[in-house]
């Protein structure tokens, strides 16, 4: 008999025994899930192997910060933990930045390593990979565990889902010591010690007197304005947000991930009179979003006149509130619950806000959006921002149902202040950290999760911390369309050196680089376009075909400024200014 088949008396021998390989997957499939994104490597090589003959879609990708990223951006789609599965120490720590990432956004991900034996990591004694996973994990995520007998196999991953998920979700680590995977049970005991997690988002509504008094707070108002966060795009509760603004008939300004939770075309949309709400408003209502660094933290000279405006806000997490600036009316529950009793006690004769108000915020739209609309439709070649990212609107417009990834400094910027979107979680981006990187990882992770076209618009500089994982786009042929607006460098391609000697500035690359290439070497298409008509045809030829696609966009070098629009968070001192003229020039 071949060594491949296994004996009769083998098969029958282990008939009625399980091992860790098994129990981890059937733990999985047990709470729903369909997919993971992984790297392979010692100790769970073939962990990937038996999960995928198990009928989980299992992706590996080139680089574990990739598969990490797409995790995360599965979780924010499907309000399901996105997992990613590592190798031990390096492995673990390159996927770590995106467990972090999830967990700074509130996305649900779980982190499963690969560890090296306890036995010998713990006293230090030099293990192949040896690093104390759990403890360097602990800080940058929002529980951590691990699993070191088969039979605790069903609690470890129902803690980790249950964690990922209650209350403000984010990023849940699982340490997995290789020799688990190897311990074997009877079958049946293992079955029995599985748990399928009962209701892991339960509802969670506000005291009908922190209602009352939210309502009491708006009604007052003469100004409202509402700002939607990506907190509100996760919590899928599309209708109930649609139905409050429309309700309530104020302005509302998506964050950027809220794009489209709401059409950015709705007629209460005032993100191109952001300026005017901002300073003008008496009144924000915060719907899953937090007054970080995003929002200059509720405050500056944005902000109008300091203190007069009050804060209602709706947040899963209580001690959000009161984090930058006093919430006169904290709402603490989950979104679709909370607008739901909003709407419930509003009634039928809720006396919206003034035309005054309204009508002006409504004509600044208007007038912003004409006087922007002719640079839209530029043909300028080498492009601007503005011509590329025209087309690539009109694109959007045309195909409502794409997802549209979108990463930089100006290539973001532009895109999100340009680009309108038309339907709920149809735009991924850099997030609540404003990490370069994400592009690959959040596109392959659209277009498993939601089978739909994908649009990346790609700086040069962030697709270059990515750019690899178009293999595992080829590998998998996903529709994935990626626009690389290629000015030859950092903010853009113009740079020099200061010391006048021969290497390049610190912020340019290769000058008329073929980034297209890279997509070819794989079997994908790639093509360099200079002008918006062609990049138009290029995009529509992606979109028509679905083929794997890498256009490289050439932009004039000097398009894009220094750190895009946060500019002013770099730090300067009056010595630097006054030894680098050269600096005050950008
Ligand atoms: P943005 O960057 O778009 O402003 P943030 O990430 O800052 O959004 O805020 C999202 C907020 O939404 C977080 O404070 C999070 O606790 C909250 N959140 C997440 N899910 C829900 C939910 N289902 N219901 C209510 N709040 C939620």
């Amino acid at each position: 008999m071949s060594a491949a088949v296994p004996s009769t008396e083998a098969t029958q021998d282990t008939e009625n025994l399980t091992d860790g390989f098994h129990l981890l997957i059937d733990a999985l499939k047990l709470n729903g899930v369909e997919t993971i994104y992984n790297v392979p490597g010692i100790p769970i090589t073939d962990l990937g192997r038996y999960a995928q003959a198990q009928g989980l879609r299992v992706l590996s990708f080139r680089h574990e910060q990739h598969a990490g990223y797409a995790a995360a951006a599965a979780g924010f789609l499907t309000k399901k933990p996105g997992i990613c599965m590592t190798v031990s120490a390096p492995g673990f720590l390159n996927g770590l930045t995106a467990l972090a990432h999830a967990t700074t956004n509130c996305w649900p991900m779980i982190l499963i390593s690969g560890s090296s034996e306890r036995e010998i990591v713990d006293l230090q004694r030099g293990d192949y990979e040896e690093m104390d996973q759990l403890a360097i994990a602990r800080p940058h995520c929002k529980a951590a565990y691990r699993i070191l007998h088969a039979e605790d196999i069903g609690l470890g991953v129902a803690r980790a889902i249950r964690a990922a998920l209650t209350g403000r979700p984010g990023g849940v680590y699982l340490d997995i010591p290789g020799q688990l995977l190897g311990q074997v049970m009877d079958a049946v005991e293992g079955q029995k010690s599985l748990i399928e997690v009962v209701d892991p988002n339960p509802e969670s509504v506000p005291s009908d007197e922190a209602i009352e008094r939210a309502l009491d707070v708006l009604k007052s108002a003469k100004k409202p304005l509402m700002i939607i966060g990506k907190g509100a795009a996760y919590a899928q509760a599309d209708d109930k947000v649609r139905e409050l603004v429309e309700t309530l008939g104020i302005p509302y300004l998506p964050m950027s991930m809220a794009k489209g939770l709401l059409p950015d075309t709705h007629p209460l949309c005032a993100s191109a009179a952001r300026s005017l709400v901002l300073k003008e408003s008496d009144c924000v209502f915060l719907v899953g979003a937090r007054l970080n660094w995003l929002l200059s933290h509720g405050q500056g000279k944005a902000w109008g006149e300091k203190g007069a405006k009050k804060f209602v806000q709706i947040d899963i997490e209580p001690t959000e509130m009161d984090s930058n600036q006093k919430i006169s009316a904290p709402l603490i529950g989950d979104i679709g619950s909370t607008a739901t009793a909003l709407l419930e006690a509003m009634g039928s004769n809720w006396q919206k806000p003034s035309e005054e108000w309204t009508g002006a915020v409504r004509s600044k739209v208007q007038g912003n959006i004409e006087k922007m609309a002719p640079r839209l439709r530029n043909n300028n070649s080498p492009m601007d921002y503005q011509g590329s990212l025209g087309v690539l609107k009109e694109i959007i417009a045309e195909n409502p149902d794409t997802v549209l990834v979108n990463e930089g400094a100006n290539a973001l910027d532009q895109a999100r202040s340009i680009i309108d979107i038309h339907k709920p979680r149809k735009r991924l981006d850099v997030g609540t950290w404003g990490i370069m990187g994400i592009g690959m990882g959040s596109a392959i992770a659209a277009a498993v999760e939601t089978g739909n076209q994908v649009l990346a618009i790609e700086g040069d500089s962030a697709f270059g911390f990515c750019g690899m994982e178009v293999e595992t786009i080829c590998r998998y042929n996903l529709p994935v369309c990626i626009v690389i607006m290629n000015n030859n460098g950092i903010y853009r391609g113009d740079g020099t050196n200061w010391s006048g000697g021969e290497d390049p500035s610190t912020t340019v690359f290769v000058k008329g680089s073929r980034y297209d290439l890279m997509m070819q070497a794989f079997g994908g298409e790639g093509v360099t376009v200079d002008s918006p008509d062609d990049l138009r045809q290029a995009v529509n030829k992606a979109f028509e075909t679905r083929k794997p696609t890498l256009i490289n966009a050439v932009i004039a070098e000097d398009a894009g400024k220094e750190s895009g629009n946060i500019g002013n968070l770099n730090p300067s001192s009056v010595v630097a200014q006054a030894r680098y003229p050269q600096a005050k020039k950008i």
